[in-house]
């Protein structure tokens, strides 16, 4: 259905409070709700856990499966307009409740980000369609018969052997070095379709968020320069650089080509890796999207004029899609369930108390009962006046959380 502008505090034509919907009940959702009732919109979320972070602060909380017809029966009945906060949405469910509610991002697009084959071949499509600003992904070869398994050029190895669907924080994945390991790692996998990722010489990892209209309008926020551990984003920094360098703008742009191509409506994160290819600035190549506000983009809850959350209500909701400046530098720290652990095993606390006592901290917990190693509990987002404030407070707080140092 297309999108209607949705004014905040108003009613809908069936006399009910406005009320945007998400499926999926992550902390992701939970962001999205705090942002929508800030805004003074009811909201809805289907999750099938009672206990699920964002079911937990919505005004309504369906709890059945995602694909359950009940249950997006209620979710459109409730709503004037659903997102997602999961890729892994079935792309089908979206396609039912699009067709009586507006759905951003539409099923389709969401479908290309569920699948690695289809999303190298967008992002191939794409980089094609601008040859002077073009950013391909990694050279890949996609395998679903032992025949494709048996042609894979030799020169993508050492290379990632990756599952084409339902991969994420490094699962799914398979790092290989000779043809015999590619073999038994496609075994190990169940033989279920893969891309093979030729290992690059990454240099940096960053990425890029957008937010789209259904007017085509499209804003961005300032390249993020993102840090791994174990396959699992840790940190993020964002010091906007002025000038902002050519790679910033070539990173940006692709994003945007890649949100234009898809008519996307709603919030956009595109994944890049910086290579080393013996220039200065290094090149850029592109290795995933997520259709939904991202985990590099919590940054902007407390560094920017406006939230990668708030741009998915105000995208929805068919509200002017300003353009997010960033104010201050900022560094996000990923708090992992591992934090809630002492070195001898115990359950213990985090030291929110000496956190909170360092300027410029705001803590996120997504009121998961549970700590596991590994599982994502919240995020630190650290602001001030300079990006060397900015550290020095990143590195009290890591060696007060126990976190290794920048
Ligand atoms: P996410 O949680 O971001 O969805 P994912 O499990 O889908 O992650 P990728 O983003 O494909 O996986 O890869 C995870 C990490 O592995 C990357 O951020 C990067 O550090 C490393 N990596 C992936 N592909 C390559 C490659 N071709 N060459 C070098 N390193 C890579
Ligand atoms: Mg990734």
């Amino acid at each position: 259905m297309s999108h209607q502008t949705l004014l905040p505090g108003s009613t809908s034509a069936r006399g009910q409070q406005l009320t945007l919907g998400v499926m999926g009940g992550g902390q992701l959702g939970r962001m999205f709700v705090h942002a929508a009732q800030a805004m003074g919109y009811f909201t809805a979320v289907l999750d099938p856990d009672p206990a699920s972070p964002a079911g937990r602060v919505s005004h309504y909380h369906i709890q059945t499966g995602y694909d359950d017809e009940q249950g997006l029966a209620q979710l459109m009945q409730r709503c004037d307009a659903i997102t997602t906060e999961f890729e892994n949405v079935p792309a089908a469910a979206l396609l039912t409740l699009g067709a009586h509610r507006p759905v951003a991002p539409a099923s389709h697009c969401v479908a290309v980000a569920q699948d690695r084959v289809k999303e190298k071949a967008l992002f191939v499509d794409v980089a094609s369609a601008h040859p002077d600003q073009a950013v391909f992904p990694a050279p890949y070869a996609t395998i679903t018969t032992p025949e494709l398994l048996a042609a894979v050029p030799g020169d993508l190895l050492p290379g990632i052997l990756k599952t084409a669907r339902l991969g994420y924080d490094g699962k799914g994945q398979v790092r290989v070095a000779t043809r015999d390991e590619l073999a038994a790692a496609w075994d190990e996998l169940g033989r279920v379709p893969c891309v093979l990722e030729k290992m690059l010489p990454l240099v940096a990892e960053c990425s890029v968020i957008v937010a789209r209209g259904a007017d085509g309008a499209c804003v961005h926020f300032p390249v993020q320069r993102n840090l791994h551990r174990d396959g699992i984003l840790a940190i993020t920094e964002v010091y906007e650089e002025k000038p902002a360098s050519g790679l910033d703008f070539k990173a940006i742009n692709a994003t945007k080509f890649i949100a234009s191509h898809l008519n996307y409506v709603g919030v956009l994160c595109v994944e890049f890796f910086i290579i080393d290819d013996g220039s200065a600035d290094g090149a850029l190549v592109v290795n995933e999207m997520a259709p939904r506000p991202h985990n590099s983009g919590h940054y902007t809850q407390n560094a920017c004029t406006v939230s990668q959350f708030e741009l998915q209500v105000r995208a929805m909701a068919g509200l002017p899609l300003v353009p997010p400046r960033l104010h201050s530098p900022t560094i996000m720290l990923n708090l992992l369930g591992d934090l809630w652990f002492a070195p001898n095993g115990n359950l213990r606390a985090p030291d929110w108390a000496g956190v909170l006592a360092q300027s410029g901290t705001h803590l996120h917990l997504y009121g998961k009962l549970d700590a596991r190693r590994g599982r994502k509990m919240g995020h630190l987002n650290i602001t001030g006046p300079t990006a060397e404030a900015v550290r020095t407070t990143a590195q009290q707080v890591c060696a007060l959380l126990g976190l290794p140092p920048l």
